[in-house]
């Protein structure tokens, strides 16, 4: 089994739009079958179609290419196995189903649900905790077990509607190995009877999830904790249906939980605590008032897809060393499945905001210009590229998310109207008004000289000032804040000299008289 092709899946159920865990899960798969030379494949469970949202799998499709997790299989690329959306399989299924009752481990279960109500509220009246349909329960029940074969042949011919269930063993002790958790071992008294196909004909998650499995030969399920439960039963049914020798390997992902660790992160914290919790923005309705809802992404609020990747990578996983920057390509070098933690791992958005300030530096400046371009133009305002490229380079440390371009660069197209008071009141005296007065005319009148469109480089804009306010007979220090904030309004912000050297000598003479009038 050991040199068995590596083959892993995904196989999120198009319920909405895939939360950041199913990234993350994702994300495991893909970094193994890399790693491993194996193939990733992605399937689409939609057996339960009471839950089936319109729109849910083009938004997995999307948020897995634009994370830059490839597919080499399945719903989107095709394959061998295809179709791999599951409602598309449905014929598929039915005879393993009858494979399970022909060989004694299923049974036709004829109960109305007006019966199984009653056998619950039989339970709960009897004080057990869990009722459930299982080795105990389904001997007071309308089954193939318990009713006379001529009268299921009868049941049966008539139409009469049924579900199929798995005969789960009263006394036996089910186990696995859990690459993550090691030896995982459940009494089958606690798994019940699950149905694993509905009175439509249509499997349930549990059988159409080891059907495909098995029959796209998965070497490993690597998967979120909260499977984990239905595991046992999963084995159970490799068991049953001969196909133990070859079940994958599982590996159960540990849960994401709230920033306070006070829970797992659900799909409502995102609004609640001000922070995406979906790869992509998503458009949907409100299961109580039908009204449109937006649900915020990840890419829109200006993450880039290699941030998140980093941090979705060490929600749960560390390399072992004080590397916390890896590109895919080096997660796939470094990813093991031993490295991954079995305990809970606790969503940190600051986190995910210092991953994204790092990508964002380390960008071309000519690839963070349109992000400028496009703050600009949404307010009317044109730049050349160049600029642009300018001035996204002296401001890039300073922002968090692309969008911030704007609003943090946007004195370079507008003339301050207000001043940082507190600096102001401070350093704009009466002395240091004439250097920046003088200082600016200096610098007009040496770009005039040397034909108007001349800009002094950030140099020799010092060193013009170092001349000027030493002729006043004061220190550079002395002026160099109430500069800053007579040109750009704040109190902080790129390189001085950069700043004014992109604004050009004839604007900052512009705005430093400006400030002297206004202040006189
Ligand atoms: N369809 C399941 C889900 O939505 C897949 C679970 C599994 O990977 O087995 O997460």
């Amino acid at each position: 089994m050991t040199d068995r092709p590596v083959r892993v899946r995904f196989a999120p159920s198009p319920t909405g739009p895939l939360h950041i865990g199913g990234v993350r899960t994702a994300l495991y798969n893909y970094l193994l079958a890399r790693k491993l030379g194996g193939k990733m494949l992605l399937r689409i469970e939609d057996t339960d179609q009471n839950r089936f949202v319109p729109g849910a799998e083009e938004y997995i499709l999307e948020a897995l290419a634009w994370c830059g997790i490839v597919i080499d299989e399945g719903q989107g690329v095709g394959g061998p196995h295809a179709p791999y959306r599951q409602s598309e399989r449905k014929p598929l299924y039915r005879q393993y189903a009858d494979q399970l009752i022909a060989e004694g481990n299923g049974y036709y279960a004829f109960d109305t649900p007006e019966e199984l109500d009653a056998m619950r509220a039989r339970l709960q009246a009897a004080k057990v905790p869990n009722p459930q349909y299982n080795a105990i329960t389904r001997t007071q029940m309308r089954n193939s077990l318990t009713l006379p074969e001529n009268e299921v042949q009868a049941l049966l011919a008539a139409n009469t509607p049924y579900v199929i269930r798995l005969k789960v063993p009263r006394k036996e002790e089910v186990r696995f190995q859990d690459m993550i958790r090691g030896w995982v071992v459940v009494h089958s008294s606690a798994i019940d009877d699950k149905v694993l196909m509905k009175s439509d004909g249509m499997p349930t998650y549990h059988l159409a999830n080891i059907v495909d499995d098995h029959l796209m030969e998965i070497s490993h399920v690597i998967r979120g904790e909260e499977w984990l439960p239905s595991a046992p039963l999963h084995v159970l049914l490799y068991r049953y249906l001969g196909w133990e020798s070859t079940m994958p390997q599982f590996a159960h992902l540990p849960l994401l939980l709230k920033p306070d660790g006070t829970g797992k992160l659900s799909k409502r914290d995102g609004d609640r605590l001000g922070f995406p919790v979906f790869p992509l923005e998503w458009h949907g309705t409100d299961a109580e008032t039908g009204e449109p809802t937006v649900s915020r992404g990840y890419r829109e609020d200006g993450y880039l897809p290699d941030a998140l990747i980093n941090f979705l990578a060490f929600l749960g996983w560390n390399p072992g060393t004080a590397q916390e920057i890896f590109s895919m390509e080096e997660l796939i070098e470094a990813f093991s499945i031993d490295r991954v933690s079995k305990s809970p791992a606790k969503f940190d958005q600051n986190k995910a905001k210092w991953f994204n300030e790092h990508y964002l530096r380390a960008k071309p400046d000519a690839e963070l210009a349109p992000y400028l371009l496009a703050g600009l133009a949404a307010h009317g305002l044109h730049c050349d590229p160049a600029k642009a490229e300018q001035i996204v380079g002296v401001m890039k440390e300073r922002v968090s998310f692309p969008q911030d371009f704007w609003q943090e660069a946007k004195y370079f197209f507008e003339a301050p109207t207000e001043y940082d008071e507190a600096v102001m009141a401070k350093k704009w005296t009466p002395a240091v008004a004439a250097v920046l007065v003088d200082y600016g005319q200096l610098i007009a009148d040496y770009a005039q000289e040397a034909g108007g469109e001349a800009f002094p480089p950030a140099e020799d804009l010092k060193g013009f000032l170092t001349t000027v306010t030493e002729e006043h007979e004061l220190k550079i220090g002395q002026t160099l804040q109430a500069l800053r904030v007579a040109v750009t309004g704040a109190a902080a912000g790129p390189d001085l000299f950069e700043t004014l050297a992109i604004l050009g000598p004839v604007e900052v003479n512009a705005r430093l008289q400006a400030a002297a009038q206004g202040r006189s």
